[in-house]
């Protein structure tokens, strides 16, 4: 293991925005107990225990338990909530107000931002940070090399399993601080493209391949280095044009950015060695060599020195032809795609034309309401299913997934109350909107399902998921995991590998024997569309593509959220699915054949 980079300036989670342990993204009320417990927990960073921290984990773990939402807590300025007080309860209102939390943001200022980055590693908690922070731990950098020198090992409270283990888990958040969520990388390039809005500006790059996340945000332009200098100033930190190469550089919320420019006669020879993975942009230009010519961002040139030719390749299109070489989807290429032996063309993968597309998407399945821990009644997450309408053909549907009893954190239903909603949902359909009606049931520590399977039974289709035990050994886990893909009425397996991306790596199991049992059961896997989690990853989604059925689930805990497909699809569409292989392109009605037709092969 290479030594890590030195820390780069990076905020990249809002520890309002996704639950840490469950990575389930907050909304709503639950974003206040987020804040409550970090103030609690940094107050004990500082040492102040006792009546202060207590107050605010009370005060936290209350607002948890009621039932009420947050418009209405609002309302009456967080009043009758047992153990929010008066002092916490205007501190509340105005944070529903404004959207900052005072008492959080002074004790941030009292504490080194690298103290904090601790937060970010598994199995760091206030009072081992404090320690740390004693024992002159001040960031990940200085984490991961007291874990390295063996200071961390003699610590009181440490020793030397722990040191090993802490010494992986700050090479995880290292190697993950200077990258970005793909919708993030999103936003940030679509503001550099408004800024280089004259230059024709194209994303490029991870953003262009649809690279689960970001770490540089590329785009390409026709023009000068003044021009694009010109553009951003203002926008960029360190805005710097490196001399002797086509390129600007700068960052833009902690994230690298590089902006490759060329002549018009030149951009498409920019467009292609730009934007491919690092082995694609080798081949390419080795492919170039052998037919004598030069590729690189300032062109396509045959021989060297003044006397070269240059020839015209504006377009990529036009490089390609040049070079002899077939369009490639730019999602393709990845090193991953090229140890396919896919090399430089496609070699029978699905043509752009051919992949899913977010036009396809017809069921809107696993998904949340406010009967556990969404924020919208299953009626109104219904109607914004059947307005988003992707297909353009009316055959949009919900397919609800609302957490079960053992996801007491999430207000997960047992049995009695699912029974409840169950009723809901068919008088809704009776009142002609389109939904199908499933769970997001719990598998549990032994790998069996949280509900009974005559209830099960019941349900339109199942979505099965790991939410707690993530500290199994990794045999058990297998077990667990295999086990609950082979169960007879289980649809589809969610996030299967509940990694968080830039978070926290996979639980330890056999992901190939869990797929493995899919195939033969004939269980779908979900690709979980969330920017947080994107699980299955594209590289084993890719391995797999030809022996699994697949869900792209946006797992929407809100009506807005029901929109956010399209991370999921581009993660689809790296691992070179078509439409076929993808249920939530089936009709509602196809999705019931299918799932009947699941089950009655699973009893043969
Ligand atoms: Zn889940
Ligand atoms: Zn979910």
């Amino acid at each position: 293991m290479t030594e890590p980079k030195k820390e780069a300036r990076a905020t990249q989670i809002d520890p309002a925005q996704i639950d840490q342990d469950t990575g389930e993204v907050l909304g709503g009320r639950k974003v206040l107990v987020s804040a409550l417990k970090r103030t609690a927990d940094l107050l004990e960073v500082l040492g102040e225990e006792g009546f202060r921290a207590n107050a605010y984990r009370g005060a936290a773990r209350s607002l948890e338990g009621v039932s009420t939402e947050l418009p209405e807590l609002a309302g009456r300025e967080f009043r009758g909530i047992p153990k929010v007080g008066p002092g916490i309860a205007a501190e509340l209102t105005k944070y529903a107000q404004t959207g900052i939390f005072e008492p959080l943001r002074e004790i941030e200022e009292q504490i080194p931002p690298g103290v904090l980055t601790l937060f970010r590693v598994r199995g760091l908690g206030p009072k081992k940070i404090r320690a740390l922070w004693d024992a002159g731990v001040i960031s990940l950098q200085t984490l991961w090399e007291a874990a390295q020198d063996g200071r961390l090992a003699g610590l009181k409270g440490f020793g030397a399993k722990s040191a090993s283990t802490l010494s992986d888990a700050a090479e995880f958040a290292l190697a993950s601080q200077a990258r970005q969520f793909m919708n993030v990388g999103r936003s940030l390039g679509e503001r550099l493209r408004d800024w280089l809005g004259a230059l024709e500006p194209r994303v490029s790059g991870e953003l262009r391949r649809g690279l689960d996340t970001v770490g540089t945000l590329r785009l390409t332009v026709t023009g000068t280095a003044e021009q694009v200098v010109a553009a951003l100033t203002g926008h960029l930190e360190a805005l710097e044009a490196v001399p002797g190469k086509p390129l600007v550089t700068g960052h833009l919320d902690g994230l690298a950015v590089e902006v490759g420019y060329a002549e018009p006669q030149a951009r498409g020879a920019i467009d292609l060695t730009f934007g491919g993975g690092a082995q694609y942009r080798h081949a390419v230009r080795a492919r170039a060599r052998e037919l004598g010519l030069e590729l690189n961002g300032r062109g396509l040139r045959r021989g060297d020195g003044p006397g070269a030719e240059r020839l015209s390749v504006p377009t990529e299109a036009d490089a390609l032809r040049e070079l002899g070489l077939e369009y490639v989807p730019p999602e393709y290429r990845e090193d991953e795609h090229l140890a396919l032996e896919l090399g430089l063309n496609m070699h029978g993968l699905p043509g752009e034309d051919e992949l899913i597309a977010v036009r396809n998407m017809r069921g809107l399945l696993h998904t949340h309401s406010t009967w556990s821990d969404g924020a919208a009644s299953i009626a109104d997450m219904a109607r914004e299913a059947a307005r988003l309408d992707f297909a353009g053909d009316g055959e949009s549907y919900l397919g609800t997934g609302d957490h079960s009893g053992a996801a007491h954190y999430a207000n997960g239903l047992d049995a009695s109350r699912l029974r409840q909603q169950l009723k809901e949902v068919r008088e809704l359909q009776r009142a002609g909107l389109s939904i199908l009606a499933g769970t997001e049931v719990d598998i549990l520590d032994d790998g069996s399902l949280d509900y009974p399977d005559e209830l099960l039974a019941e349900l339109d289709y199942v979505v099965a998921s790991v939410h707690s035990g993530f500290t199994q050994d990794s045999a058990r886990q297998t077990e667990r995991l295999m086990k609950a893909a082979s169960h007879p009425l289980i649809t589809i397996l969610g996030h299967p590998t509940g990694r968080l991306l830039l978070r926290r790596p996979a639980y330890p199991f056999d992901l190939e024997a869990v797929l493995a049992v899919c195939e033969a059961r004939g269980t779908v896997v979900e690709i979980n569309a969330s920017p947080y989690r994107l699980d299955l990853d594209w590289r084993v989604a890719l391995r797999w593509r030809e022996r699994l059925t697949f869900a792209i689930n946006t797992d929407a805990h809100t009506p807005g959220g029901l929109g956010e497909v399209w991370p999921g699809v581009t993660v689809a569409r790296k691992s070179a699915l078509r439409p076929a292989q993808v249920v939530n392109t089936l009709t509602r009605a196809q999705m019931l054949d299918f799932v009947a037709a699941q089950r009655r092969a699973r009893q043969g």
